[in-house]
């Protein structure tokens, strides 16, 4: 058994029934992404519109492909017909574009807030005070092609456990209160926490929705 295919059954077997996996593919060939295509996977996770573009092309088209990196609001057009999830937004201007690109395509594109709960200045991200401050806008109220379906976030590069563990809760806590004040709909449901390295942990503070690329792949 493939190596890919094998972590994959891993995977299936361990995760509990309300969890599942993006593969995170960022910088692998079409060939591994058909390795894990071929074990089932159809949720594959991206962080550059053009590689991104270029597998969507190639690739079978059932797949659906989340984009897991900060987006620019000038390359949302280039992945608005075809992109199923966007776990990034981290503004209201980013907001407004993908509504609005998604207005020409004819679709609704889902989407989570990303949150920011790490150490590192370096990772993009909204405090829950943005996030309230973008659902109650006046922009966000007329917007009809978006729909906010959860939240995501990324905890610290660290071996602290704790830490880990308590940048988790946050964003659980956010999820918790944008759920009961705003979103109190079956749809928002997802909380996409959880990489190669912690996503155990995530999973234990209630990740729904994990992005695991290394643990699949091998290192970039
Ligand atoms: C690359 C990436 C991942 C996957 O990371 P691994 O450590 O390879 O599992 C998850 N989330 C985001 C936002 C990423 O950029």
């Amino acid at each position: 058994m493939g190596q890919i295919l094998e972590t994959i059954s891993r995977l299936n077997n361990s995760l509990p029934k309300n969890v599942s996996f993006v593969a995170i593919s960022k910088t692998k060939a079409e060939n591994a992404i058909m390795e894990a295509y071929n074990a089932g996977v159809r949720m594959f996770g991206e962080n550059k519109v053009q590689e991104l573009g270029l597998k969507y092309e190639n690739l079978p088209k059932d797949i659906q492909w989340h984009f897991i990196g900060h987006l620019q609001t000038n390359k949302v057009k280039y992945i608005a017909s075809y992109i199923s999830l966007i776990h990034s937004v981290d503004s209201l201007k980013l907001l407004v574009a993908i509504d609005k690109e998604a207005k020409k395509c004819g679709r609704v594109i889902d989407c989570l807030l990303q949150f920011h709960v790490a150490q590192e200045e370096t990772k993009w991200g909204l405090t829950l005070q943005e996030a309230i401050q973008i659902v109650e806008s006046d922009e966000y109220k007329k917007m009809n092609n978006v729909r906010i379906v959860g939240v995501m976030g990324m905890a610290s590069f660290t071996n602290d456990e704790n830490q880990i563990r308590a940048e988790f809760a946050e964003i659980k806590q956010n999820f918790d209160l944008l759920k009961i004040k705003y979103f109190q709909f079956a749809e928002f449901k997802h909380i996409s926490m959880g990489m190669s390295h912690d996503y155990e942990i995530a999973v234990e503070q209630g990740s729904t929705l994990l992005r695991i690329g290394t643990t699949i792949f091998g290192n970039r």
